[in-house]
């Protein structure tokens, strides 16, 4: 599954005219295999061994390649370093207060408040953000053996 989707995420650049560099190729396959939604410096250091010369700017141009052709999401929270996310399909976050952990989630339907929100709003709607906040199952068990 996750080999159709770097084909594919390859065919979307070939279609833009954006070269495909090994680099380029290396960090969309570490962004489709990791559910994590690496910072750029997570990125970097994953792959830093395999390219020796490439620096975390590099990494983030690429990224904002990635973002501008419609592969990759910046997600942002607050002041602290945006996180990418392959695009697949619409997907919610949960996010780890404590740790920091996002992990993706499905739930159908929210398209209803797209509408309901246009229609009371006047807007042309392109996209909403849901988040949800907790404690994820690891920081739970740390804190259950604190206490
Ligand atoms: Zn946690
Ligand atoms: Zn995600």
């Amino acid at each position: 599954m996750s080999e159709t989707h770097l084909q594919d995420a390859l065919d979307t650049l070939k279609t833009t005219g954006v070269r495909i560099t090994p680099q380029r190729h290396a960090i969309l396959e570490y962004l489709i295999q990791t559910m994590a939604h690496p910072t750029a410096d997570e990125i970097y250091k994953a792959l830093e061994g395999k390219f020796p010369n490439m620096s975390v700017a590099t990494v983030y141009n690429n990224l904002r390649v990635f973002r501008e052709v419609g592969l990759v999401k910046e997600l942002t929270f607050g002041d602290a370093s945006s996180r990418f996310d392959f695009v697949t399909n619409d997907h919610y976050h949960m996010i780890c207060e404590c740790c920091g952990k996002i992990v993706d989630f499905h739930y159908p339907g929210l398209d209803e408040i797209e509408h309901f929100a246009s229609q009371v709003t006047g807007f042309d709607v392109h996209a909403h953000r849901l988040e949800i906040y907790g404690t994820c199952p690891s920081c739970k068990d740390v804190s259950a053996k604190v206490q």
